[in-house]
């Protein structure tokens, strides 16, 4: 019974999908799609059509457990931008190292690009036990056809029951599209991943109802299960050279051209604050009283060489703009000191800085939630504290 849908007002009769079904499952007939038995649901054809006139329909059946225990091995998509690794697949490929331990499996890394066997290499220093490489023209910059084709293929022969990708803009549109050509579970943002000792099922947590609870979500009925994690939630790994590992060199499962879109350029946004790298962050919230009292933030951010972050409040109000925004619906950071400037300290800004090294607290209440996380806490009016630290920063570190 074929599983596709040919919706025959849109298709053109292109053929896109016929060279990119991988089990021969489509054919031309009178310019328009004719889908035969062999057709697996794999999707890939969906990813070809430049026109959306296929789709799979949306019920399908639950996995047994028999077929569910045929996936194994935690898998994570390394990100990479112009041939360099980013952070946040290093931060994966340590939380999934852990994951990998604890199921007693191994730790695979897929990565795609032109000319980046050294990010092969480096996928294995930092934890992975094989990497699927895929080195090839089509696949030097992102673009969700040819990424997603290649991975959904690689899933469908080697079912991995972990995948991980980092929450950037790139690998938020990469699961999304994977998960639901694959029809299976996805968890984005987590903040937190485990393993259940119990049912070896991946616990996700992440928060929900905005941001007033944490939710552990689990998948038990489909694989993989899959999960995105933002930047800076976990701890960047320690390479080590000398680990050894498999590199299996795949082909990518796009040819150009089926590949209906087509990268022009790329324009760096000068972004005018780059709150994930900074190792010292000075925040201010509404008790800042408005953009001048950033000014006051500036001057201490820039005598410790730190960056300027905001909560949500602040930006709301038109004080700073939201590239400075840090919290669930800003900027995850992990810097070595936090400074929070008459910050009350709500469940969704701690969501993103609570993980930071060192806390520093100001705040004229002596009862603010900001107090409970921070590791060192001063009672008082911001436009006094900060200042006095300006001037002893500055005659410490600028003798
Ligand atoms: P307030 O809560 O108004 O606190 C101001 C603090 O400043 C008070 O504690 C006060 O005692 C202190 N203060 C006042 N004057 C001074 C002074 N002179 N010196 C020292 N202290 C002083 N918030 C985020 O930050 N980031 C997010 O990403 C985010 N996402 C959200 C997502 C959702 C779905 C929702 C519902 C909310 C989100 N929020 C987010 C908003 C969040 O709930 C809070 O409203 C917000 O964090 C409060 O900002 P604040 O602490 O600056 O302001």
């Amino acid at each position: 019974m074929p599983l596709l849908d040919v919706d025959k007002d849109k298709c053109i009769g292109c053929g896109n999908c016929v060279d990119a079904c991988p089990f021969g499952a489509l054919s031309l007939v009178d310019d328009m799609v004719v889908v035969n038995d062999k057709c697996t649901g794999c999707g890939a054809c969906l990813l070809a059509c430049p026109m959306h006139a296929l789709n799979l329909p949306r019920e399908r059946p639950k996995a047994t457990g028999e077929s569910l225990s045929s996936y194994s091995g935690v898998w994570v998509w390394v990100e990479q931008f112009n041939g360099k690794t980013c952070d946040i697949s290093l931060e994966m490929l340590g939380q999934g190292r852990k994951l990998a331990d604890r199921r007693k499996t191994a730790l695979t890394a897929c990565v795609l690009g032109h000319k980046v066997e050294h990010i092969a290499k480096d996928a294995i220093s930092f934890g992975a036990d094989r990497v699927f490489w895929i080195d090839d023209e089509s696949v030097a910059v992102y673009r969700t056809a040819p990424y997603a084709s290649a991975l959904i293929h690689l899933v469908r022969e080697y079912k991995p029951e972990i995948f991980l990708l980092g929450a950037s803009s790139r690998g938020r549109d990469l699961a999304g599209s994977i998960a639901s050509i694959l029809y299976t579970g996805l968890t984005a943002d987590c903040t937190g991943l485990d393993i259940d000792s119990e049912s070896g099922l991946l616990l996700q947590t992440r928060p929900a109802f905005g941001g007033n609870i944490m939710a552990t979500i689990i998948c038990p009925n489909h694989r993989p299960q899959m999960a995105t994690v933002r930047h800076r939630v976990f701890e960047m790994p320690v390479a080590d050279p000398r680990r050894q590992g498999q590199v299996i060199a795949v082909k990518a499962a796009l040819s150009p051209e089926q590949i209906t879109t087509k990268v022009v350029d790329f324009i760096l946004e000068k972004d005018e604050v780059n709150l994930a790298d900074a190792r010292v962050i000075v925040s201010g919230g509404h008790g800042v009283g408005g953009p001048a009292g950033f000014e006051t933030l500036h001057k201490l951010a820039d005598v410790l060489g730190g960056a300027v972050g905001s909560s949500r409040s602040a930006v709301d109000a038109g004080w700073i703009s939201y590239a400075h925004q840090v919290g669930q619906t800003g900027r995850t950071v992990r810097p070595d000191l936090y400074i929070a400037c008459g910050i009350s300290g709500q469940i969704q800004h701690l969501a993103g800085m609570k993980t930071s090294r060192v806390i520093v607290a100001i705040n004229t209440n002596p009862d603010a939630p900001i107090f409970t996380v921070a590791n060192y806490g001063i009672v008082g009016d911001l436009f006094q504290v900060v200042p006095a630290l300006t001037e002893q920063f500055k005659k410490k570190l600028h003798k």
